[in-house]
């Protein structure tokens, strides 16, 4: 039975689960006859199994099924934003399964050549010839389910207006035509008196605050918030707050990841573009995972558990991941491959400027790598990378110079940076020089007088030795003996080496921490090595690209001003610290400022609710759950966005569901989600080949719709806004084309199959999509768009749409030795802004070398000091699940994987608080307070206390709202579990009240609680 009917057909998808089935169809059959939740199944063999999307006949032809279209396009499960084939039912028009998208490298390693016929393609991914699970694409469990999010009942399908004061969850409908008019005319809103809307807001000629020029003007007092950038990003800032006038958006990596950010820009001397690395998985034979955990979370979640798992059991790769918490990288299976090293919660800067002083004072680095002072060098000695380590610091005390790299001339924008010749001890440009001096302490001849200087290694070596082995032992509860023997696994495999780090950076000391652990890398020169650290791998130009520069349009202003959360200006550039100059004490500032910070999302807020700089008067609010996802932002924003006029006077949240935040709001417009929804991305991490990948409405969005017809989102709000506002770049004369001709944008569509178009002509152009693969595709209903956007084009962008993108061959990752796609920059081991800024409470210099700083409050009062271990004896820490994905975790199918969270504790510190497993405890922070139930476990640091990110809701249907007439009860399951941001505290050193955060950089600080634990009921 089962031999023919493997022989007489092969079944995508399905004949695999059959085919894993062998030999269990027993438990098989009786599991089938059941289907969710009890009901019987319709098929006692193949359960509930949707008929498959295309069979293959024993000799390979494939038969697609006609009842169902196959539609490339991107899973957002979770932040990876995997290329995902979604299977639609015609008759319903509903998604019925996800899988991989075979062509793209987040979902496939290998994947399929990019002209590889589709209908071929479907060959691929099933058991055709039994090519087996090496060519599966696939999606990962949650993606495989998070697409019950679309028929939520909870969605909000139609404009949303509040009833009654804000934040009471009541609400009435209105109609996107209400909408418009009245988040664009303002007037009295509310029967609470007058509210301005965006027409009054756009000004562009009014001052914000005459006294302080620089704040700009009137459209500045306009915020955006996003979220992470699922390919509509630049349609936002680039098309609608551009155009506006306005300086201030914020994405969410303030609540996410900025630590990490910052410290990757600090060494990778970018503090605009803001680029990161990721190891290059495949060839690595020595990685260190500094709290991050591929495998069971972290960025691309798919593709970095693939890479790692076969890494570690096909090549030959050794890794060490450094977590308080025992997590799912660590495999028994890979045995003495995989090795967990249990730390301090905070810990890892103690630990990673500890084996920066071991590799220094034992000779381990690379010096001739170090040494090489430039591009020019880097390409004569055929190095893929160079660092600063040789270039001079001024380190006079009081000289104009100091903190500056000595350079030949005085021009800011030149690099022609100065180096003493390693081979004559002569003071050169270092672009003339092969090989510097690595380490220079001394006075030298500068301009005819001494000069006292440093190397950015000989600082580093200096902050490294301020602290002895022991003591970093100490401060990062790993021995001594421990550090050392990392640091020297790190030294012995030459450049197949490197580190990652994420989640653990988010606390006090995230930034220094970050540019420490990378620093590692500079030690040995692995990046853009095989098997080392890369950049990324590059796209194809999108946004400008040979049809259309969608950047550009007629008009555009100008955005003078600076932004609302202080960041990307230094405060010694403000008329503030002017007058306070003049005034004889320029310190401190009324707060905190970060010239190298790029956006602190809730800084918008927070900026607007203590006046400082200047009070918004609107906030968009797109997609961003910033009083969940931030620690302590239920503590320090909720009460206070509560009155309209004494935080924000209009608040419109673009959101599909009302959440912890957007149940703030004024107005809710609903948002489309996953495959409703347009947009064109890029991979965040861990890829190596050009990889663009797109997103188009591959079923009807729900929500009610504009009098055009346009569903009402993200991107036909704002066009709407933008055509009644009259602003450029919107409306007939909008999108600008390569031979000088506009074109209209009146629809998402006029965007976003440009954009593609964009894709598609990139260098050499992609082929034309034929009429089958427009059917295989299930494109024919887009034909007509496409021939009306595209004229000339359209069957390419067929091409890329039909594909869910544009993806370069893996044969493009490398050339020999090294990284195809090379970072350019220069490695930063002593960062010149850094090392010139100063904070502007307190004045204290920041160091310009990775340095061991104790997590501490905003002045520099160490958290262990005003919070002490006899009061908090322990630390929590958040992590995340290889399940449950935080914007995801209403979804009910996810909650049938994993209903709840606990609060960790490590075996022996339960049994020395006299607790046991199961029991309900409370935990209590300086600012605030969580319940759980107690998981009583091994693998922990007896320091430490976990709590996973995502539960403990009090949005998406967690909650009771009221909709008009209709109330719709909170469910219970989604309230479940414990929300570690709940613990989260202002910092009392800091005026108003703003959360604790990177003294350096303003990201949210959620990973160093200190907390008291106490048992509420067995
Ligand atoms: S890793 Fe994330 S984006 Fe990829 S399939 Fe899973 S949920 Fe979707």
């Amino acid at each position: 039975m089962k031999q023919s009917r493997r022989k007489f057909l092969k079944i995508t998808g399905l004949a695999t689960a059959a085919g894993a089935a062998v030999g269990y169809s027993d438990t098989l059959t009786a599991a089938a006859r059941l289907s969710r939740r009890g009901n019987p199944a319709p098929d006692a063999i193949y359960g509930n199994a949707p008929a498959p999307e295309a069979r293959i006949d024993a000799d390979g032809q494939v038969k697609p099924n006609a009842d169902f279209t196959v539609a490339s396009t991107v899973c957002i499960g979770c932040t990876t934003q995997c290329g995902v084939r979604v299977k639609v039912d015609n008759k319903s028009g509903t998604v019925v399964r996800a899988a991989g998208n075979p062509y793209h490298p987040l979902s496939s390693d290998p994947w399929l050549p990019y002209e590889t016929p589709l209908r071929e393609s479907l060959r691929w991914t099933s058991n055709y010839g039994e090519s087996g699970l090496e060519n599966r694409s696939t999606a990962c469990a949650r993606g495989n389910v998070v697409f019950d999010k679309i028929h939520d009942k909870f969605r909000v399908l139609t404009p949303l207006k509040r009833a009654g004061k804000r934040g009471k969850d009541k609400w009435i409908p209105i109609s996107p035509e209400q909408l418009i008019e009245e988040v664009v005319g303002g007037g009295n809103l509310f029967g609470e008196g007058h509210v301005d809307g965006l027409a009054a807001i756009r000004d562009l000629e009014t001052p914000i605050d005459p006294a302080n020029p620089e704040y700009g003007t009137v459209a500045n007092q306009l915020g955006i918030l996003g979220t992470t950038d699922e390919g509509r990003k630049d349609f936002m800032v680039f098309r609608f707050l551009q155009a506006f006038g306005s300086k201030n958006f914020s994405g969410h990596s303030s609540i996410c990841g900025l630590s990490m950010r910052a410290g990757n820009a600090a060494f990778l001397s970018d503090f605009n573009k803001y680029p990161h690395l990721k190891p290059d998985f495949e060839h690595c034979e020595y990685l260190i995972n500094f709290g991050t955990s591929p495998g069971q979370a972290g960025n691309p979640f798919k593709r970095q558990g693939k890479l790692l798992a076969r890494a570690r059991s096909e090549g030959n790769l050794h890794y060490v991941t450094v977590t308080p918490m025992l997590t799912n990288s660590d495999s028994i299976a890979a045995g003495e491959r995989s090795r967990w090293l249990p730390i301090r919660p905070g810990g890892d800067l103690a630990l990673a400027m500890g084996m920066i002083r071991w590799i220094i004072d034992n000779n381990r680095h690379n010096s001739a790598y170090l040494s090489v002072p430039s591009k020019a060098a880097m390409e004569r000695v055929g190095e893929p990378s160079f660092t600063n380590a040789s270039h001079l610091v001024v380190v006079a005390p009081g000289h104009p110079l100091e903190g500056r790299m000595l350079k030949a001339s005085d021009e800011a924008e030149k690099e022609d940076f100065l180096v003493i010749d390693g081979a004559d001890g002569q003071l050169k440009t270092a672009d003339s020089v092969d090989a510097a001096r690595l380490e220079v302490d001394e006075t030298i001849v500068y301009r005819g007088e001494p000069l006292a200087v440093k190397s950015s290694f000989s600082l580093l070596k200096e902050s490294a030795f301020r602290f002895t082995l022991d003591e970093y032992a100490k401060e990062s509860g790993i021995p001594a003996e421990e550090i050392a023997e990392l640091a020297q696994e790190f030294t012995s495999h030459g450049r197949k080496v490197a580190v990652d780090c994420h989640g653990n950076t988010m606390h006090t000391t995230g930034f220094y921490t970050t540019w420490a652990i990378l620093s590692l890398s500079a030690l040995v020169g692995s990046l853009n090595y095989q098997g080392g650290m890369s950049a990324g791998g590059g796209k194809f130009k999108d946004m400008k690209g040979a049809a259309y520069d969608l950047t550009a349009y007629p008009g555009k202003p100008k955005q003078p001003g600076i932004r609302i959360d202080r960041t990307r200006i230094a405060y010694e550039k403000t008329s503030e610290f002017k007058r306070n100059q003049a005034a004889g004490q320029p310190y401190p500032a009324k707060d905190q400022w970060y010239p190298f910070t790029n956006a602190i999302e809730t800084g918008l807020i927070t900026g607007s609710i203590n006046r400082y700089p200047y009070p918004l008067k609107a906030l968009i609010s797109w997609n961003a759950n910033f009083v969940y996802g931030e620690s302590g932002g239920e503590n320090t924003l909720t009460e206070a966005l509560k009155d309209p006029k004494a935080s924000i006077p209009l608040i419109i949240a673009i959101d599909p569901f009302i959440n912890e935040s957007s149940r703030l709001a004024d107005y809710i417009v609903p948002d489309s989600v996953l495959y409703e929804t347009w947009g064109e991305l890029n991979p965040w991490g861990a890829w190596l080949t050009k990889t663009n990948a797109v997103r188009y409405p591959v079923v009807a969005p729900r929500q009610v719709a504009f009098a055009n017809g346009e569903p009402v989102c993200m991107d036909s709000f704002v066009i709407e806004v933008g055509k009644k506002l009259g602003l450029p770049g919107f409306g007939p004369k909008a999108i600008k084309a390569a031979d000088g001709s506009l074109h209209p944008l009146e629809r998402p569509e006029d965007f976003y199959l440009r954009l593609f178009e964009n894709v598609a002509l990139d260098g050499k152009p992609v082929p034309d999509a034929d009429d089958e693969e427009i059917r295989l595709a299930g494109l024919q209903d887009y034909v007509p768009r496409l021939r009306r956007v595209s004229p000339q084009n359209w069957r390419k962008v067929a091409y890329v749409m039909a594909r869910g993108g544009r993806f370069e061959g893996k044969e493009g990752a490398y050339k020999g030795a090294h990284l195809a796609k090379k970072y350019g920059g220069m490695v930063s081991v002593y960062n010149e802004i850094v090392g010139t800024s100063r904070s502007a409470l307190t004045a204290e210099k920041y160091s310009g070398v990775p340095t061991f700083y104790a997590a501490r409050l905003v002045k520099g009062e160490p958290l262990a000091k005003r919070y002490p271990r006899i009061e908090y004896p322990l630390t929590a820490f958040s992590f995340k699940s290889n399940v449950v994905s935080t914007p995801n975790t209403a979804s009910s199918r996810l909650r049938d994987l994993r209903y709840t969270s606990t609060i960790d504790i490590a075996a022996r510190t339960a049994e020395s608080l006299d607790l046991a497993h199961g029991d309900v405890v409370e935990l209590t922070s300086p600012g605030g307070r969580i319940e759980g139930l107690l998981r009583v476990r091994e693998g922990m640091h007896p320091e430490a206390i976990g709590v996973e990110h995502g539960f403990g809701r009090s949005g998406e249907g967690a909650i009771t709202v009221q909709i008009g007439q209709e109330t719709l009860e909170g469910l219970r399951f989604r309230k479940s579990g414990a929300c570690i941001n709940l613990l989260g505290f202002a910092d009392p050193d800091r005026p108003g009240r703003i959360a604790l955060s990177d003294f350096a950089v303003g990201s949210n600080s959620r990973q160093v609680i200190p907390v008291r634990i106490r048992k509420l009921s067995a």
